[in-house]
């Protein structure tokens, strides 16, 4: 392989080592972003907080209710039954009687109230909780494709690194050098094809001293973009 194969050989393997790096840095991106999982689980679990306290809540209601009922059979018992004949006596139980109605009224608002709210609460723990398990299926079967795919990147990047070795042996060291040099100056790409007259990267018409150079193998450089020129 003459050195200017094998520098332009260096130069595919140097790019795509790049887009592998790039791709590799995404990766590791993506799966270490855990912000959608989290966010749905936050829900869930607030949601889910949420609907237990509409339960307590209407739980609450129903007992206070039961309680107040109770305590107005008895009074409306004791108005009633003949056991209380003292006049002071029977208004007192007919006010206490009045005012728990009012209260069993006020309850019974309540007790629609928080219902309408608990059922809220539950459609929407729910579906937070439908929402967690879909967000944790997705992320599961995305990170088995990043993993798998940066797997074989890896696998593939090894390979080109043992490459690069063998064929950067057979580029002169000078020249290795100005590559390094103009990689960083030439956006990543030292190295361009001569096509006829023409430099492969910049379009520009090269001298023919620099023509005779690069047909002969030897050290050349474009006269418009200063990059290494091959044939
Ligand atoms: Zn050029």
């Amino acid at each position: 392989m003459p050195w200017t194969d094998a520098l332009l050989r260096f130069q595919e393997i140097d790019l795509e080592l790049q887009q592998i790096n790039r791709r590799l840095t995404e990766i590791a991106a993506r799966l270490h972003d855990e912000s959608e999982l989290s966010q749905a689980r936050q829900r869930a679990e607030q949601t889910a907080q949420q609907a237990r306290t509409a339960g307590k809540t209407q739980k609450d209601i129903e007992f206070e209710l039961q309680r107040v009922q109770a305590d107005l059979q008895q009074t409306e018992q004791r108005l009633y039954n003949g056991s209380v004949t003292n006049p002071r006596q029977l208004e007192d139980l007919q006010a206490k009687s009045q005012s728990l109605r009012r209260r069993i009224a006020k309850l019974e608002d309540d007790l629609l109230e928080a219902m309408v709210a608990r059922e809220e609460a539950d459609t929407d723990a729910e579906a937070a909780a439908t929402h967690l398990q879909e967000v944790s299926a997705r992320r599961a079967t995305l990170c088995q494709a990043l993993t798998a795919e940066r797997d074989t990147l890896q696998t593939r990047e090894q390979g080109l690194h043992q490459e690069a070795q063998h064929v950067q042996e057979r580029i002169p060291p000078n020249i290795l050098d100005t590559y390094h040099y103009l990689r960083s100056r030439t956006g990543g790409i030292p190295v361009a094809r001569l096509n006829g007259e023409i430099c492969g990267m910049c379009g520009v018409e090269v001298l023919k001293p620099t023509q005779r150079k690069v047909k002969n193998g030897e050290e050349a450089y474009c006269d418009g973009c200063r990059r290494l020129l091959v044939a």
